[in-house]
């Protein structure tokens, strides 16, 4: 960026009022200077803000800050209300659109008010685009999808798996496993993704947040290991004492011995208030309250502004809770999250993986989606659109293919950030070519590991009988930690029994990458479930939390981070990634496991992803209501769709809201 930070000088010489705050009767501030009035600075500039507690209170403040903050001049006073009205997906009149959304989706688009059929072109066939086309399709339009990518539909819905649409190579050893290098977990608060698993009949199982019971899956064990500041202990030991992490990151007070699920559900309690146990227009008006006090702060802002917590808790709370690398991004989008789905929400993962629902929407438009064509180019000429596209080998000016599209109406649902390189004519309107350009779009990769068992769900007795039927005396040789080179990668004979052989030098170099543990810890001995640590692969995840038909093994998605802890991954090429994500989870699980790992692996950078550019628009403070208004907005004949036009952008259920709204709107328009 080339604005330079408002220096904490700056701000205590110019645009900082009394209340800390920047004076909104003063020169309007950036985005960048509102992010950076932090409760640091406001402390450094001696000042306090009127109604947040001081930045070094302990305990977290349960009052909502009675004066909204000062909010940027020049946003549109009407944009707080069309963000409010998207958050809980109403209409002009507040009445909920999910009644009529769910409608089209079990029994298609209405057939009252619909024109005459048109020729519509569809760009981009992930979850949005292809549901879009389904509808359109069904009542009669002529319609065409036009998908960059050569082999496969489905966006950031991908499932490494064998077969399936796209015909994958098997890409684990076991041929029963497969992985999600996307989505991989269904709320089942999100309506129009659950009418569509009941409407294809899509096979499910409970995705296990928390882990469970080997022997008794329906019990809670919550026996997955924190891995925090040198300290290890299990989940539910550190809800009985969470101190002994606590004190690590020199939490004092009242904190000291809460939970960081805890302080973070307090600290959010304010804005929570402003919304809790509301309905239709006062519902809105709640968000409005929301948006206005704080869409245009940071998270960390609103720690430690408005929640009080000083910065010891705040890494606390950002390590635990996973909310570190996005602690500089708008607080809305954390905390929707926790405002739009219920603690108590079941997750589903669909049986086979998530790309099944891909299929069962690609399968009623399959004729219809055109593969390698990617849209650089958007024109509008009178009544008609051209959508010029190239094949993915023509961009390099060696060979390839262009073909041009033409349609009455285009539907665009490539994500903004690879808008960005696709060329409209006439350029669109200043509000759609600010937010093409500024949105901003976080990174988020997945480094996935296979072993050849289910390591995770071992007693301490089924892991000496393997390590001994490997070597006498290996179970106690690691037990001690005197296994310290990598001639045991692999050693169990199930991963012989799977076809591979570990290369000797693999072995050897991995000697070098294993982690500094000294003794391996005790069995997990848990089903499913996740793990947290401070190391680089930050959270760890069990895939299919249940035993797979005809396989012992299992995948482990051994890191699965974002923003800048994702950036860290990026820097390494895929087969890079894979050796420092085993020892990471070696850090945390014992070094033995390596005896199952069968060298497959798969990992998935969605920043280096040349269809996705990102994991999701996770926006900046202030782009809710600086930008948002304006995404959604159709231009003439061509209508924009993705989850990135919702206000759920990082979900499957975002992706829908907006195909329906756009197939609506272009069957009716
Ligand atoms: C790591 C990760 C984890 C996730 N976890 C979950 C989860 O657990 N639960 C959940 O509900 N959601 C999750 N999501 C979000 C979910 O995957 C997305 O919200 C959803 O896929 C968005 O659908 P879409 O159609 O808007 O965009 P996409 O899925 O991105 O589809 C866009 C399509 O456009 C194509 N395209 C791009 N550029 C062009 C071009 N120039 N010309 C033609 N075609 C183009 C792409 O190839 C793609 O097929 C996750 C996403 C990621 C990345």
């Amino acid at each position: 960026m080339n604005t330079p930070d408002l220096t904490t000088a700056d701000l205590a010489t110019s645009d900082v009022t009394a209340s800390g705050l920047p004076d909104a009767n003063s020169a309007p501030p950036t985005r960048r200077s509102v992010v950076t009035v932090t409760g640091a600075t406001v402390l450094a500039a001696g000042l306090t803000a009127a109604t947040a507690a001081p930045a070094t209170a302990l305990s977290p403040v349960t009052t909502p800050s009675a004066a909204p903050a000062a909010v940027p001049r020049g946003t549109d006073p009407a944009a707080y209300t069309t963000v409010a009205r998207a958050i809980v997906v109403f209409d002009k009149n507040d009445k909920s659109l999910v009644p009529s959304y769910l409608k089209a989706i079990e029994s298609g688009l209405p057939s009252s008010g619909a024109r005459a059929s048109k020729r519509i072109l569809i760009v981009g066939a992930g979850p949005a685009g292809l549901l879009a086309a389904d509808l359109l399709n069904r009542v009669g339009h002529d319609v065409v999808v036009i998908e960059a990518n050569d082999n496969r539909v489905g966006g950031r819905i991908k499932t490494f798996r064998k077969g399936g649409h796209e015909n994958g190579e098997q890409p684990f050893a076991d041929p029963a496993q497969y992985a999600e290098a996307g989505a991989m977990r269904l709320p089942e608060s999100h309506p129009l993704l659950m009418a569509l698993i009941r409407k294809f009949d899509l096979p499910r199982q409970e995705f296990l947040l928390v882990d469970v019971e080997v022997d008794n899956p329906t019990k809670r064990a919550n026996r997955t290991w924190m891995h925090i500041n040198g300290v290890h202990m299990r989940k539910a030991e550190y809800e009985e004492d969470p101190a002994k992490i606590n004190d690590t990151f020199g939490v004092t007070g009242p904190n000291r011995t809460r939970t960081a699920a805890a302080i973070l559900a307090d600290a959010l309690e304010p804005a929570h208030l402003l919304i809790r146990g509301k309905e239709g227009s006062a519902l809105v008006e709640g968000w409005v309250k929301v948006l206005k006090r704080y869409g245009h702060w940071s998270m960390y802002r609103y720690l430690t502004e408005v929640a009080g917590l000083d910065t010891r808790t705040i890494d606390l709370v950002g390590t635990v809770q996973n909310l570190t690398s996005r602690l500089h991004l708008s607080f809305l989008h954390s905390f929707l999250g926790s405002a739009l789905i219920d603690p108590k929400t079941k997750f589903w993962e669909l049986k086979g993986g998530t790309a099944k629902l891909v299929d069962a929407l690609y399968a009623p438009v399959k004729g219809k989606v055109r593969l390698d064509r990617r849209a650089v180019r958007i024109e509008r000429d009178g009544g008609t659109v051209r959508v010029h596209t190239v094949s993915e080998d023509c961009q390099t000016g060696k060979g390839g293919t262009t073909e041009v599209f033409e349609g009455d109406e285009v539907i665009v649902t490539v994500p903004f950030s690879g808008l960005r390189h696709v060329a409209f004519d006439p350029p669109l309107t200043y509000g759609k070519r600010r937010a093409i350009t500024e949105l901003h779009y976080d990174a988020a990769t997945k480094v996935l590991l296979e072993f050849s068992q289910r390591w995770w769900e071992f007693t301490e007795q089924q892991w000496e009988e393997a390590l001994d039927s490997i070597e006498d005396g290996l179970y106690t040789r690691y037990k001690k930690g005197q296994v310290r080179d990598g001639r045991h990668l692999g050693a169990h004979r199930t991963v012989r029994d799977l076809g591979v052989t570990v290369p000797g030098e693999l072995k050897e170099c991995f000697g070098a990458f294993r982690p500094a543990v000294l003794d391996d810890p005790e069995a997990s001995h848990v089903r499913g479930g996740g793990s947290v640590s401070d190391n680089a692969n930050r959270f760890m995840f069990f895939e299919h939390a249940h035993p797979m038909e005809g396989s012992d093994g299992g995948i482990v998605l051994a890191s699965y981070s974002w923003s800048d802890d994702a950036l860290k991954w990026d820097a390494y090429a895929d087969e890079e990634r894979y050796l420092r994500a085993l020892a990471g989870v070696q850090a945390v699980f014992g070094r033995r496991c390596e005896v199952f790992f069968t060298t497959k692996c798969k990992t998935q950078s969605w920043m280096r992803d040349h269809y996705a550019y990102g994991e999701a628009s996770v926006l900046f403070p202030g782009q809710h209501t600086e930008l948002f208004p304006d995404i959604p907005t159709s231009e003439g004949p061509i209508h924009f769709a993705g989850c990135h036009t919702s206000i759920k952008p990082a979900w499957i259920e975002g992706a829908l809201e907006s195909a329906v709204r756009t197939a609506l709107k272009v069957h009716t328009g």
